[in-house]
């Protein structure tokens, strides 16, 4: 075996170790980004409409609308601007690209 074919076999080694070490990282970022799309209570702009992902969790005392006999029969689910998904979640146009949970409520609910 010359010189160039052991250069060769050791850098053809070292890249498939590299890409082995690479593959199994590569699964986490998939596996965490599973809740990645759904919109975030804590975010900011889900703070200000109050929007929690179970709707009996809703702040009553700053979103009075969701204690009223009408608004308890508020949902996402029920709302104008919900765009039904799977496992109970769907897009909202307030929150483009999140979804949110069929079960959720906040205060830019609109009747449909
Ligand atoms: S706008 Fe409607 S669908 Fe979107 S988070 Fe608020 S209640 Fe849910």
């Amino acid at each position: 075996m010359n010189h160039q074919t052991k250069v060769a076999r050791r850098t053809l080694l070292r890249k498939a170790l590299a890409a082995s070490a690479v593959i199994p990282l590569a699964g986490i970022p998939i596996i965490l980004r599973a809740d990645d799309h759904r919109v975030d209570e804590a975010h900011p702009s889900a703070v200000a409409l109050g929007y929690r992902h179970d709707a009996a969790d809703v702040d009553t005392q700053k979103f009075p609308a969701r204690a009223t006999p009408e608004g308890k029969k508020q949902f996402c689910s029920n709302c104008k601007l919900y765009q039904s998904g799977s496992d109970g979640w769907g897009g909202c146009a307030i929150f483009p690209g999140k979804q949110v949970k069929g079960m959720g409520w906040c205060g830019a609910w609109i009747s449909s």
